[in-house]
């Protein structure tokens, strides 16, 4: 037995200790021949007996000692809640499920005590990786208590690796609280099953979901998205060249991911040019140096690299550079002819030398925080003399 087992059998051991000065150890129905004395003694009896096993490091015959406790009361059923967290959050989750299901058999439960031992129940089922019975437990939490909050969000949860995506509408549809966050739910779980009809080759019902979407959630990318691939699957080539761009429109960073799925569909020349034109302009707006590697991509395959070079050194002299975006300008300038070297070096260079100045110079040898003046000690983990060259 090592050493974590033994620093769990002291916070069991702790854990337990209040117990002995309640009454959660005596008997419950006395009979009359036993005075309160004796069940006092029974229970203190029970008591070591369980410090002993635990104490000998054999903590399931010390859990069944304590299991054993013939009365629940409500410190009895806190110590037992927290004793099978306990269990849980060691990874323990079999302990676990043992201390809660005898605590949810127990009769003499409140109603406040019957639903924290639930959760906790559907918790260990969850942590388990048994998500059938984590999801019976929360969902007969939710028709005891519909009031409970908190059987909601593990019940999403497993709805949603279940992609049980009907259920989960319906937990979502029916919860209160924030609008806002709900309808970009439910557009998701709409775009979940979408997408699977959309493989299937579904149309109509790819196309009820998604109007469905749009309808809860009238910005949502991801539908504009989906709907572009439904016009292509319906070879509606226009269409769906339109509604990637409005997808784009919304949310940039989709180019990025875009490129090299999307960008070889749309290869006649007028549609590349409509493409070069939209990116051009957004870049043009935006700065976003998200959008240059697929902007010099789409220049590069529609042989417009003439028309894109003053924004290539719009982009080296003044916008926002990084690594990847200097790293792409240079390639795109090898591969003019004829290219004026002498210029298109000194702005390569001074966009480098812009870049260099936003790094920080110096690093800790210790932990590894960045800064850009040197000191003697290190403000992060307060070693003196760990500030090096970055
Ligand atoms: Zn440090």
């Amino acid at each position: 037995m090592g050493a974590a087992d033994t620093a769990l059998m002291m916070e069991i051991l702790f854990l337990l200790l209040p117990l002995a000065f309640f009454s959660g150890w005596r008997s419950g129905r006395r009979p009359a021949s036993r005075t309160r004395q004796q069940d006092d003694a029974a229970a203190s009896q029970r008591f070591v007996r369980g410090i002993n096993f635990l104490l000998n490091e054999e903590p399931d015959k010390a859990l069944d000692v304590f299991i054993e406790a013939p009365v629940i009361d409500a410190q009895t059923a806190e110590t037992f809640l927290a004793l099978g967290n306990l269990f849980r959050n060691r990874g323990e989750v079999n302990r676990a499920l043992r201390v809660h299901q005898n605590l949810v058999a127990r009769p003499g439960l409140s109603q406040q005590q019957r639903q924290q031992a639930m959760l906790a129940l559907g918790d260990d089922f969850f942590a388990a990786g048994m998500l059938d019975r984590a999801e019976s437990v929360f969902s007969e939490i939710l028709r005891n208590y519909p009031g409970n909050r908190q059987a909601r969000e593990p019940l999403r949860q497993i709805y949603e690796q279940l992609q049980e995506w009907d259920k989960a509408i319906e937990l979502v549809s029916s919860s209160g609280g924030e609008r806002h966050t709900h309808q970009r739910l439910i557009a998701h779980y709409l775009c979940e099953q979408a997408e699977v009809l959309l493989v299937q080759n579904h149309l109509f019902r790819t196309d009820e979901k998604l109007r469905a979407a749009l309808a809860i959630d009238p910005d949502s990318a991801r539908v504009r998205l989906l709907q572009a691939q439904l016009a292509l699957a319906r070879e509606q080539r226009s269409q769906a060249l339109q509604l990637l761009m409005d997808a784009v429109r919304r949310e940039q960073r989709l180019l990025g991911s875009l490129q090299d799925k999307l960008l070889p569909v749309f290869d006649q020349p007028d549609e590349q040019s409509q493409l070069l034109d939209f990116v051009s302009h957004e870049y043009a707006d935006s700065r976003d140096a998200q959008l240059f590697p697929a902007l010099l991509q789409l220049a590069r395959a529609s042989g417009c690299e003439d028309e894109i070079l003053p924004l290539i050194y719009q982009h080296l002299r003044t916008d926002p550079v990084t690594l990847q975006t200097l790293g792409h300008a240079g390639q795109f300038l090898l591969q003019q002819d004829p290219l004026d070297t002498r210029k298109a070096l000194q702005e390569l260079c001074a966009a480098l030398e812009r870049l260099n100045r936003t790094q920080p110079r110096y690093q800790c040898a210790g932990c590894g925080y960045k800064l850009s003046d040197y000191l003697w000690r290190c403000p992060a983990c307060h070693r003196w003399d760990s500030i090096q060259l970055a």
